[in-house]
Order: C-alpha cells, then structure tokens, then sequence
C-alpha cells in the first residue's frame, strides 16, 4: 500500500478505505465486522447509499451489533461532515488553506476513545471517530441532558422524587459508560435501564448533532490551521499504520477547540433555517442550547475522566477540565446568556452526580 500512495495511486478515499481493511484485518474481529467493511466501501464506491439498499445488504451479509453501529457511525459522520462544508464556506483569507471534502471513516477499538485529524502519508487530509466514542456521546445525552432539560423545566434543583433514575443510579451509569469507553475489554455498550430517557428524542437528537458537529468541527480546525503534530510511539495503537495519526502540543489543541467552536457556531447559525437543515439530512436549530454543546462536550470528557481515573486519551488533548475552560473564556460574552447558564447548569448536575457517586 504504501509504494501506491508514494505513486500517487490512492487518493484519500482509497487510502481510508485500505486504511480500514487493514486495520480490521490486523485486529483478529469476527467475520462480521470485515463485512462491514466491504459494505461500507461498496456504499462509497456507489457514493450513496439509501436505507432500502442498506438493509437488502445487511440481510444479504449477516448483522450483527458491532457491524450496524460502526456502519451507522460511519453515515452519520460523513452525513455530517458534508452538512458542515454546506454550511461553512471556507476560504484562504484567515487560514491559508482550502478544504472542500474529507473522507471520514470510523473504527472500533482505538486504544482509547478518541477523534483524529490523520493525514495519509501523502499529506492528504482524513477525519477517524472511534465508533465507542460516538456512541457514548449519545448514551451521555441520554442520561445528563435530559436530566438538566427537566429540572430546567420543572425549575426544581433537585430533582429525586421525579425522576425515574435516583442520583446514585445515574452515578453508577456514568461510571459503567466510562468502563465502556475505557476497556479494551468490554464491548457492548452497557444497556442503561432509564425511561426517562424515551421522552425527548427530538431535543437530544439536536444535542447529539451538536456534539458530534464539535467533534468534526474540532478536527477539521487542526487540517484548516495546517497543525502537523508529531508521530508518537504509542503501543498497540493505530499510529503504528502508515497514516500518520499524530500528537499535538496542547495549544494546537486548545487552538483546535476554539476554531472548531467557532465554525460550530456558523454551522449552527446557517441551520436555523429548517429547509437547508432537511435537505442536508441534519437537525435544524431549533433550540439554542445547541450552542451550549461545545462547552458540554468538554464536561462529557471531564465526566469520563474523573469516573474512570485516567486521561480520556494517551494523545496530549488537554484535560476536559481545562478545554472547557478555555472555551468559556473565550465564547461566553458572545453566546446568549441562558446558553453559557445551561451549559454551567450541565456542570453542576455531574459536580453533585459524581460528588454522589
Ligand atoms: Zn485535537
């Protein structure tokens, strides 16, 4: 693979795609995940793929858990990466670089949880979410947002005799997530007992897509601010492909985070108008606490870290705690009022969760 990259056979799609097969290949993963691969190649070799067809090639295929959530991880991710280059147009005037596509691709099973802005050995640009990562993130809305939306509505600080799910429970959930996220152990996502969790599905779907918006946003940043970052020697992790998957210096990443909120915002801002969010198949923005995600994505982090007692990533990400930070300093006279609050409100339902815990 890498005599064609050097030749200039693969372009960055290709590569991603033989990036992926070799990574499976190397992991040892049940057969199903390998069809996984083939499927999701065949979907962006046909460059589209409907749920009809999907399906027809699942059942053809086999399912399997692990499979749909890496495939649907991979969709959306893409999904969302193009509604981001919809939304933004972005130009060499403050960065110096033009960016129109990225092939995106997600992977179970990095050492840790993470989202990269790799580059392939030819310098291309490509995005890599680890499917656990993402899932999580849903999972953490499910839990936390909905709890804060509730005690935002009911307008009550504690919120025991209500909810379905008493502090000590939703404590014990944080910290099985953050096993989840953590083990090189265990695989299927931890099944969270939690009705309460079924009754906001529109309003945590905008939060998911603006969590998972932030992530993209984050990577595509360090590509737009031409950060180079450095190959680590990291065992077992997939630094080791001839991609390079790098470190950064922790101001590249508090540089990234800030950028990444910024374009967040605009991509926020554009889908307001619900046509242009249907067409490019996102939620529109329909509740401003979607700009409060950047910020709750670092608590997410932070979350992770104090539950499981370790960095949420070997890399050199800064602590969420201290990423959080930063981007309230620098957003929160710009951001509505009730934004920074919901945000800061967020925080304090962890705080007195994992204080519980
Ligand atoms: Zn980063």
């Amino acid at each position: 693979m890498a005599n064609e990259i050097e030749e200039g056979r693969l372009s960055a799609a290709e590569y991603v795609d033989q990036l992926e097969a070799k990574y499976w290949s190397r992991q040892n993963v049940p057969p199903t995940q390998v069809v996984g691969a083939l499927i999701y190649r065949q979907a962006l070799r046909s460059g589209k793929m409907s749920i009809g067809e999907f399906g027809r090639l699942l059942k053809e295929f086999g399912s399997s858990q692990p499979l749909l959530s890496n495939l649907m991880m991979t969709f959306l991710f893409q999904a969302k990466l193009s509604a981001i280059f919809k939304a933004l147009i972005l130009d060499d005037e403050n960065t110096g670089h033009v960016i129109t596509s990225i092939p995106t691709t997600c992977i179970e099973h990095f050492r840790h949880p993470n989202a990269m802005a790799a580059l392939t050995p030819h310098g291309d640009p490509f995005i890599l979410v680890d499917a656990k990562f993402a899932a999580c993130m849903h999972s953490m809305v499910k839990l936390l947002l909905h709890r804060a939306r509730s005690t935002q509505q009911s307008g009550v600080a504690s919120f025991s005799e209500s909810s379905l799910l008493s502090d000590r429970d939703l404590a014990e959930s944080l910290k099985r997530l953050a096993v989840y996220v953590f083990s090189e152990q265990q695989e299927a996502l931890p099944h969270i007992p939690a009705r309460e969790t079924e009754t906001f599905q529109i309003w945590g779907a905008m939060l998911v897509h603006g969590l998972e918006t932030f992530i993209i946003c984050h990577e595509l940043a360090h590509h737009l601010l031409g950060h180079k970052g450095f190959a680590v020697e990291a065992r077992g992790e997939i630094a080791e492909l001839e991609g390079r998957v790098l470190s950064r210096f922790q101001e590249e990443e508090l540089e990234a985070d800030t950028l990444g909120a910024q374009l967040c915002y605009a991509v926020f801002e554009f889908y307001r108008d619900k046509d242009k969010a249907a067409a490019s198949k996102v939620p529109p923005t329909w509740a401003q606490e979607i700009y409060a995600t950047p910020d709750i994505f670092c608590t997410f982090l932070d979350v992770w870290e104090r539950s499981w007692g370790m960095r949420w990533s070997s890399d050199r990400h800064p602590p969420g705690a201290l990423r959080r930070e930063k981007i309230r300093r620098t957003f929160s006279k710009l951001l509505p009022h009730e934004v920074v609050e919901f945000a800061k409100g967020i925080e304090a339902i962890c705080e007195s969760i994992l204080a519980t815990g």
